[in-house]
């Protein structure tokens, strides 16, 4: 488990320092829809700024693939950093030139300032040496407090670190604490709920999860190539066949410890108003599609999430896009909500199931990381927390 240090182990005041945060908010004609990845970098810049460090931010926003794109500037996130500040935040027209230097430099200490979006430079996904040494030019340290972005070894979020001495930022310290608990010294019994479409993105994830969980429930359209490789019947639902054999060692190795949709919601058509049936697992007739979990399964599974003081949340229950095939997906997070289990979420659609349906509150934690996270426990080292100093 990593222990890095923070701001707190260190004498920040009067210093430069530049935070790297994951500021890639989604936006709806320019407007930000969701502004919980500023919200939850606050405790750190907040931190440093009553430290008296003057503190230049930095973050990527979407893909704008190393150009200059001002469909995704990082204007409307200094917007509502100076919202949250209550002071001006001053945004700098460019990465590394002239206007970020001059915005770098006149930044008072007890103050902060943003520089534009680091992707508008192809060197940045390149982790190209000198790029990385002109983003840390006239800082003192380096803080990374971008958890959403520490599986990528990028300028900002790796390469700066072999120029400037790096700390680790309070959310990253609470994303790797939380994570990295429920992997070491999990309470027992922990359960993980795996959902989604893709099968070959979470291969890996089960894997390393067999060793560390007590149960894990496979929901969602990958539940059908399990299904499948247990020679189930799932007529048109998605299936990635190239995965049975392996899966069908994974149930194999799996001791029991993987539980499968009891009942599945089926549908004649990809669409909200298809013709749906109510099946057993393994029974669905040719030419439907499973698109949800049936209420045997949700019965079953919130029983386990009722029972288990851990759980770990990530992907959806069923195509919870479409209000008909959503019910499901929002059980199993009403489940978590009431449990009294340590419940965690690891971003992407069961953060916004969880979020839409009222609940996050009642969530231990909710990781800004979605594929950060993935990458955490399926117990690959995140070059963004590596670069970062040990306790
Ligand atoms: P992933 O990106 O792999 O986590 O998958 C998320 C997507 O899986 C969501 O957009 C869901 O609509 C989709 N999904 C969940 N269940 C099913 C299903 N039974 N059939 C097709 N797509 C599904």
């Amino acid at each position: 488990m990593y222990a890095k240090k923070t701001p707190r182990d260190i004498d920040v005041s009067g210093k430069k320092v530049l935070v790297r945060c994951d500021f890639n908010v989604p936006q709806k004609d320019g407007a930000i829809t969701d502004d919980r990845r500023i919200v939850s970098a606050l405790p750190t810049i907040e931190y440093l700024l009553s430290k008296g460090a003057a503190v230049t931010l930095c973050s990527h926003l979407g893909r704008p693939k190393g150009e200059v794109n001002m469909k995704y500037t990082l204007a409307p996130v200094a917007e509502r950093l100076s919202q949250l500040l209550g002071f001006k935040v001053e945004l700098a027209s460019d990465v590394i030139g002239e206007s970020a230097e001059k915005v770098r430099a006149a930044c008072p200490f007890g103050k902060a300032v943003l520089i534009e979006n680091v992707r508008f430079d192809p060197r940045e996904e390149k982790n190209d040496p000198e790029f990385a040494r002109a983003l840390a030019k006239g800082a003192d340290l380096y803080v990374n407090d971008a958890f959403g972005a520490a599986h990528r070894a990028h300028a900002s979020t790796e390469g700066v670190s072999h120029y400037l001495p790096s700390y680790c930022g309070f959310l990253m310290e609470k994303e790797i604490t939380v994570l990295g608990g429920a992997l070491s010294a999990p309470e027992r019994p922990f359960t993980a709920i795996l959902g989604g479409a893709k099968i070959s993105d979470k291969l890996a994830l089960v894997e390393n999860l067999l060793s560390k969980c007590d149960n894990i429930l496979i929901v969602g359209g990958m539940s059908y190539t399990f299904r499948k490789a247990l020679g189930g019947s799932i007529g048109a639902s998605i299936c990635d066949d190239e995965k049975i054999p392996a899966l069908k060692e994974l149930i194999s190795k799996a001791g029991g410890k993987i539980m499968l949709p009891l009942d599945d919601v089926a549908a004649d058509k990809f669409e909200n108003d298809a013709k749906t049936v109510t099946c057993k697992a393994g029974e669905i007739p040719d030419g439907f599609m499973g698109m949800d979990i049936g209420p045997e399964t949700v019965k079953a599974f919130s029983e386990v999430i009722k029972k288990s003081r851990t759980v770990f949340w990530n992907g959806p229950c069923g195509v919870f896009e479409m209000s008909n095939f959503a019910k499901g997906t929002f059980a199993i997070a009403e489940a978590l909500a009431t449990s009294g289990a340590k419940t965690i979420i690891g971003g992407g659609d069961s953060a916004s199931a969880v979020e839409k349906s009222g609940l996050a509150d009642k969530i231990y934690h909710i990781s800004t990381g979605g594929g950060a996270s993935l990458e955490f426990l399926e117990g690959k080292s995140l070059p963004g927390v590596v670069c970062l100093e040990d306790k």
